[in-house]
């Protein structure tokens, strides 16, 4: 009985291969969406029409970069040239004249970064939030960091520069770069000069909340 058995299941094995291979076959024409029908005419098969396969959740190609909000993370800054939201945010004058001062900076033997740049809505937010919890009210955070209505960095007409030494070196020669620092308080700070970067630096503000 056992060797009759045993006899038995080698063609059902060799029909389960059979119509292993079909399945497979049915299955690879299906990648290409048809099946050619004899006769030469094409007929689909199942699986997912071109409308029905767009309607599929995207996939982004590019995946979200950390700093898509201009953050830097942590304290050496970044280089003027790079490839970075917080720089290609930068008005193109105001980027140009960095760039320029960068330059001048290397020949004094000074390596100018840029520690905060562009910045989005949100950022300039939670930068102010954090602000209002250090000094402890709106008033004082007010003369350090600006509403996301009101700064520009968010627009990128403003950056940060870094570090002591870089800063102070830009703020004695900035202007011949078309670069002025804005305000007392914040050595780092520097906007385009008025007049698209070769006009005369204005005074000195005491800081942002003297602007309003
Ligand atoms: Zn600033």
């Amino acid at each position: 009985m056992h060797t009759e058995a045993r006899r038995n299941r080698i063609p059902i094995l060799l029909a389960l291969i059979a119509a292993a291979a079909t399945v497979t076959a049915v299955a690879l024409a299906g990648c290409s969406g048809k099946l050619h029908a004899p006769g030469g005419t094409t007929m689909p098969v199942g699986g997912p029409s071109a409308a029905q396969r767009t309607e599929q959740p995207q996939q982004s190609q590019q995946p979200q970069q950390p700093e898509g909000d201009g953050s830097i993370q942590g304290d050496n800054g970044i280089a003027v040239d790079a490839d970075h939201a917080a720089i290609t945010g930068l008005k193109p004058e105001l980027h140009a004249a960095l760039l320029r001062a960068a330059e001048g900076a290397k020949e004094a033997g000074v390596e100018l970064r840029v520690t905060s740049g562009w910045r989005s809505r949100e950022l300039q937010q939670q930068l102010l939030d954090a602000a209002v919890q250090q000094y402890g009210s709106e008033a004082e955070a007010s003369k350090w960091v600006d509403t996301p209505d009101r700064s520009l960095h968010v627009t990128g007409d403003a950056v940060d520069v870094g570090m002591l030494d870089a800063s102070i070196w830009l703020g004695d020669n900035g202007q011949r770069f078309g670069l002025c620092r804005a305000f007392e308080n914040e050595r780092w700070h520097f906007e385009l000069a008025p007049d698209g970067g070769t006009g005369q630096c204005p005074a000195l503000l005491p800081d942002p909340s003297f602007r309003r």
